[in-house]
This record gives structure tokens, sequence and C-alpha cells, in this order.
């Protein structure tokens, strides 16, 4: 087994990383910036060593200083966490070639799936369903475009293949609009990626977002602890996600699973990953491979029984994938609320002091959170401050724990999205389940309206 774990992260992962560790008699070192220097998880953690000032790009992202933080704290390996290096694959090589072990796949891998359209053709050549698109990155001759997006029909999308965080993209519906389309998202990715390739993709116009989680040694054992649905987003980033996706069947679910498993054998995957799909009329189109753990995981926790986290450790250790795909049994249904300092009605981050705080609690109700009574939210960083997530037999005790929970949950002292993670709980296209990704949005904006009528 590893003994010593620097947690390159901080934050809510940064302690569910710690537990983990601690769990497996693994020691931690906290890394951190000047002002986290109150992070829960620094104070217990074994030793903790301060990398930088407060911006991330001189702390979290200081590779330098974190591999010199395993150096002198004489650790092992590295956990990246999500979010910052994670699927940094110049970082993965760099930890390997000081002599750590990077927690996660191998930096070839991560760097193959950084590429979109290099990721795009691994999976269709490994036999994972993919969004009819151009196959290829595009090229300059415009007739030769034009031609494609007629191939695949309008809309389309026009992706970066550096893109990432939900940037990068433009959707086409009318052939007139297709060169400066394309020409446009070309410059933007350039300037924002420092890569100008771009490919083309149908758009699908109401999908759900379903993803498959899966684990796999690189010794050639995979297995996938079934989906995930994170539908329910705002500008591409997830506010609720559940397990299992609603409406899916064992027979889906096992068919899916199993793609993903082969292409993970295929590509010699370690570690923990996700396959990201959209879901539209009962298929499902691969639109990218996340090469970490993500914030999401404890949905697919509660049902499995499985610690991704822990198991995360076992394979950096070299150890063989111990959990074999009839042990994973899916049992009830689970829900995460992402709990962000941010105002419910305009979304501004909204950092400060907590001055008081009351976790819910109850059964089958889990909070991933590191904040306390007198933790000061930092203006540095992403709004989020916790995670709400519950367990039930079946969906509808989830979301009845759920609400129980948001409405026992005190942050006082700064805004929180309670209030409108409680609005979406209350909601009835919610409460239906199987809602696409367009849903929260467009009823935001309804509620916009009607409020604006109103005043
Ligand atoms: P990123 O890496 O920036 O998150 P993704 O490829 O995962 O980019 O796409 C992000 C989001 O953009 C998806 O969750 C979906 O909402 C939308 N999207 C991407 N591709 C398509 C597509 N072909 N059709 C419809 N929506 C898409």
């Amino acid at each position: 087994m590893l003994d010593k774990v620097v947690i390159a992260n901080r934050g809510e992962i940064a302690l569910r990383i710690l537990r983990a560790c601690h769990a497996l008699g693994i020691r931690t070192v906290a890394v951190h910036s000047t002002v986290d220097r109150n992070l829960k998880h620094v104070a217990m953690a074994d030793e903790s060593v301060c990398i930088g000032p407060a911006p991330s790009s001189e702390s979290y992202l200081n590779m330098a200083s974190i591999i010199a933080a395993a150096e002198v704290t004489d650790a092992q390996a590295i956990h990246p966490g999500y979010g910052f290096l994670s699927e940094n694959a110049d970082f993965a090589e760099r930890v390997e070639q000081s002599g750590f072990v990077f927690i996660g796949p191998r930096a070839e891998t991560i760097r193959l799936m950084g590429d979109k359209v290099e990721a795009i053709r691994a999976m269709k050549d490994a036999g994972v369903p993919c969004v009819p698109g151009s196959g290829g990155p595009l090229g300059d001759d415009n007739a030769a475009n034009i031609k494609i997006a007629r191939e695949i029909g309008y809309p389309i999308i026009v992706k970066a293949a550096g893109g990432g965080g939900g940037r990068g993209m433009r959707v086409v519906h009318t052939e007139a609009h297709l060169n400066a389309a394309i020409q446009t998202t070309k410059s933007e990715a350039k300037a924002a990626f420092g890569n100008d390739m771009v490919y083309m993709e149908k758009f699908l116009e109401n999908p759900r977002h379903v993803e498959i989680q899966v684990l796999a040694d690189g010794q050639g054992n995979a297995i996938h602890l079934g989906e995930r649905d994170c539908s329910m987003q705002r500008r591409h980033q997830k506010v609720v996600e559940e397990a299992p996706a609603p409406g899916i069947t064992p027979e889906q679910r096992a068919q899916i699973g199993k793609v993903c498993v082969e292409a993970c054998i295929r590509i010699g995957y370690r570690g923990a990953g996700t396959f990201e799909f959209l879901y539209e009329n009962g298929r499902f189109y691969f639109i990218e491979m996340n090469t970490r753990i993500q914030v999401e995981h404890p949905v697919t926790e509660l049902v499995t029984g499985i610690d991704l986290v822990r198991e995360q450790l076992m394979i950096a250790a070299g150890r063989k994938l111990s959990i074999k795909q009839e042990d994973v049994v899916l049992e009830g249904h689970a829900i995460e609320c992402r709990i962000n300092a941010e105002d419910p009605e305009t979304f501004m981050p909204c950092p400060g002091p907590i001055n008081h705080f009351h976790a819910p609690g109850g059964p089958g109700v889990r909070v991933d959170s590191h904040i306390y009574e007198g933790y000061r939210v930092p203006p540095n960083y992403d709004s989020m401050i916790g995670k709400l997530i519950v367990h039930g037999p079946d969906r509808e005790t989830a979301i009845a724990r759920m609400r129980v929970a948001l409405s026992e949950m005190v942050v006082d002292g700064i805004k929180t999205n309670i209030p409108l993670q409680q609005r979406i709980l209350s909601d009835a296209g919610f409460q239906q389940g199987g809602m696409n990704i367009h849903y929260l949005e467009k009823r935001l904006k309804e509620q916009k309206e009607k409020t604006i009528a109103i005043v």
C-alpha cells in the first residue's frame, strides 16, 4: 500500500481524499495556498505545505511547487482531485518523471482524451457510439466543409478539439452561417486553448446528459458502475446529479457499460474514469471522457456501496481490481445537490464568512463539505462549498429526503444556492424525471419572466 499521499487540491475534494487515505492508513500531505491555511483538511492532514499565493496559477496550478512538496515530505504519490491539474498530461508526466505515482491514468491516456478529435477517433475504433460528425479536424476548404455539414444534416455544432468547460462551441442552423461560424470558433479556440483545430458534430436538440463510471487497473481488468444523470445544468455546469438515470433499463445499462469497459481495456485505461454521453431517443452518443474523479462521484458510491477514491488509491498502489462486474449491484436511488456560495437569483458568487453552519442528517444523508462555523469562503476559487447527497430505496424517497435535508441545512453569513435547489427539488418536471439538458435553464427563464410580470 502507499504510505504517504500529497493531496494536490483544496475544498471538499481534498477532504474527501484525506478521508479515504486515512481509512486505508495512508498518511497525508495537504498543499495549500496562503488564503487556504484554514481549510479543514489542512488541519486534519499529517503534514501541510504552503505552495504559493492565492491565485491558483501560482499555487494549485504550480507544478514545480507541488512536486517540491512531495519531495520535501518524502511522499510517494500525488492525488490531483478534480479541476486544477487533474487532467493535465504534462503534470502527470512530470510527477512520474520525478519518481512519484500519479493517482490517475497514464499521461498518454490523459493526452489522448484531452484532444477531443483524437478521443472520438479512439472511441469510435473501440466501438463506442459517437455523435455523427466530421470524424476529424476541419480543413480550410469551404466547399468541403459545406459538404460534410450537409451529410451530417443541420443543425450542427462546431467544436474546438482542445475545448473544455463548455467553451469553444458554436451551433449552426443553416448553411449560410457555416463558414463564418467555423472561422470564429477557430480564432476563439486559438486564443483560448492555443489550438485552432475544430471539428463538426450533429447538434442534438433535446438530449439528456448520462455518463458511465468506470474503474480499471491498467492490468487488463475493468468494470463499470452504472450511470449518472447530470441533465440539470446551467451554462453547461451541473447543478443536480442522480443515479441511476431515470428510465434507463438494466439491459441498456449493461450494454453501454460493456462497451465502456471494453474501450478501457483496449486503451489500457488505469484508474477511475467517466464516459460522458448525450442520450436522446433511447440512444447514447459519446462526447468525451473525463480521466479523473468527478464532483458527482458520491451518487455512484451510494447506489453501489463502492468507495471510488479508495479504489483509486488501491489501483495507484498497483493492486489488481478486486471487484468483479457481477459484484456491482445497484441499490436504490441517490441524488446530489451542489451547494454553491452564490446568489440564488443572479448566480453571482458570494464569498465571505460563515457565521453559522448546521449540517443536515438522518438516514441516507451525506454531507461532503469543508465548511465550518467561522470559516471564510475566499473569493479566489470555485464557489462550490459542498455537496449534499442523499440515498433512498427509490427515487421518490430520495427526493423526499433531499427536500428535508435542504430545509435543515443552515449556512449563515453568505448567500447560497440552497433556495434554488429547493425550487428544483419541488419542480414537477424534476420530480417526473428524465428531463433534458435545457430544462433547468428554460424553467429559470420562465420564472424570471413571471417575476418581472408580477413586479
Ligand atoms: P466540455 O469539455 O467543454 O464540457 P463537451 O463536449 O462535454 O465539452 O460538451 C459540453 C456540453 O455542450 C454538453 O454537455 C452539451 O450540453 C453540449 N453539447 C456538446 N456537444 C453537443 C452536441 N453534439 N449536441 C448537443 N449538445 C452538445
